[in-house]
């Protein structure tokens, strides 16, 4: 096991501490959490401009290495890793909470009027400065979104994202047919060079990453899905993220539409759209073949627990997921999604792992929630050690919880005995008054009214 204090060298500037309790994991790979109750974190400004932590340690161990530091001082709260969500839709913000008996009318009565407003690019520009405001009040600090169709809407929400000095992937969707007029790519080549030219203008630019990024199989074309395929693999830096599996109307449209595939993922497969770095959401009717092929590519599974609960989608099955080795975090899906903060995401997921009844391991272990959300994110998008965590080496983006932000979760977090019960009763009660602040890149970025039981 690695021990405290972890140092991590590099020429710096604008160094600066921040002492609070810590909770963090210290093998990213594995989701044992560890907690230190007064601890500090060191950060600075490398020679490539990223803030990173340098250090992170027991407070009266490491601060005397450090005597001329600058500290914020958080009495009471504890820092923790930003989280990570594997999936999400900016432009449905305004989606979020709309009525519907299913997926295929959802999308049809509200997803695409609304998607269709973001060819304005002011208002696109709005859209996605609320949405990344709202990411940060809510503790995210890092998430793999989609755009809609128009290249402004990929520009927007870059270029906000871009302001905020946040670390965000982003990619125009590619839609060529059963798609409504304002939405629908009219010109499949002209569709895929603009994916390519938005890669070249956005991907690697500072913390900036681009996702290639079809719908889903039933609004694309083989010959859309082919050449999305194709730039996936003249480009294996950048991502691919697309929904398989979600809802059995929607798998039976796909095997209708292509009868040459085995599955609904094989059509992803056969365009080559799966591989390390793509990202599917949902992953619910998956079979065991499926999830195979899926592990030995080392594409993982956004699990998008309150959506699927909210569209009657149907229960991700863990049990499957780990007997296969797939790599899988945890997601929002707003707008089908009902709620941007982590701590709802992660207690539908430990609700929907409670439905496989009589299976073992349905009882997912808080640390287990905490982590697919935050450093076993990162991992399922290969950033693992950048984000999603807090370890030397690691990008300077990260949460601090007020675990006494309501009389209830005062008086509950105040009788736990283990790290595990903590982190439970956050879990089941917490919401966006738990994020005291959220630091980005080594400024405060968003910061909770304290509420009167507040530090
Ligand atoms: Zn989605």
């Amino acid at each position: 096991m690695t021990t405290l204090p972890m140092q991590h060298t590099a020429p710096l500037t604008e160094q600066q501490g921040w002492r609070a309790g810590l909770l963090w994991f210290p093998d990213p790979q594995h989701p044992q959490a560890r907690h230190e109750s007064d601890a500090l974190v060191v950060t600075a400004r490398e020679a490539d401009g990223v803030v990173r932590i340098q250090a992170i340690g027991p407070h009266r161990e490491l601060a005397p290495q450090w005597p001329e530091l600058p500290v914020t001082h958080w009495p009471g709260l504890c820092m923790a890793p930003g989280f990570v969500d594997l999936h999400i839709h900016y432009p449905q913000t305004d989606v979020i909470g709309s009525p519907a008996d299913g997926l295929l009318p959802w999308l049809e009565h509200y997803t695409f009027p609304h998607e269709k407003q973001l060819a304005d690019p002011a208002r696109a520009q709005e859209v996605a400065g609320f949405f990344l405001d709202e990411l940060m009040r809510q503790g995210v600090t890092t998430a793999l979104c989609f755009a809609t169709a128009h290249p402004a809407s990929v520009d927007a929400f870059m270029a906000q994202a871009q302001q905020r000095h946040l670390r965000m992937l982003s990619g125009k969707v590619l839609q060529d047919r059963h798609s409504p007029d304002g939405l629908r790519d009219t010109d499949t080549a002209w569709s895929l060079r603009q994916t390519e030219d938005l890669i070249r203008r956005w991907h690697g630019v500072d913390r900036l990453g681009y996702a290639i990024t079809p719908r889903f199989a039933p609004t694309s074309t083989r010959e859309q899905l082919h050449g999305a395929g194709e730039i996936a693999q003249q480009y294996p830096e950048v991502w691919v993220q697309s929904h398989v599996a979600e809802n059995v109307d929607e798998i039976r449209w796909v095997h209708e539409l292509f009868p040459e595939a085995r599955s609904y993922l094989d059509v992803y497969d056969r365009a080559g759209l799966l591989r390390q770095r793509s990202v599917y959401a949902h992953c619910i009717h998956l079979d065991d073949a499926d999830r195979r092929r899926m592990a030995e590519v080392g594409a993982a599974a956004a699990i998008c627990p309150t959506s699927n609960l909210f569209l009657g989608s149907g229960f991700f099955d863990y049990p499957a997921a780990d007997s296969a080795g797939l790599r899988c975090g945890l997601a929002s899906d707003v707008g089908g999604g009902t709620s941007f903060s982590p701590f709802h995401t992660m207690h539908a997921a430990y609700t929907v792992a409670r439905q496989n009844v009589g299976r073992p391991g349905i009882g997912l272990a808080p640390e287990h929630l905490w982590w697919q959300h935050t450093a076993g994110a990162a991992a399922a998008l290969d950033l693992n050690g950048q984000v999603g965590n807090l370890l030397p080496g690691g990008e300077a983006d990260f949460v601090v919880l007020q675990p006494r932000a309501t009389p209830l979760l005062a008086r509950r977090t105040a009788q736990t005995e283990t790290l595990a019960e903590w982190l439970f009763a956050m879990v089941v009660l917490g919401d966006d008054r738990l994020i005291a602040h959220t630091v980005i890149q080594g400024q405060i970025a968003a910061s909770a009214r304290m509420s009167d039981n507040g530090a």
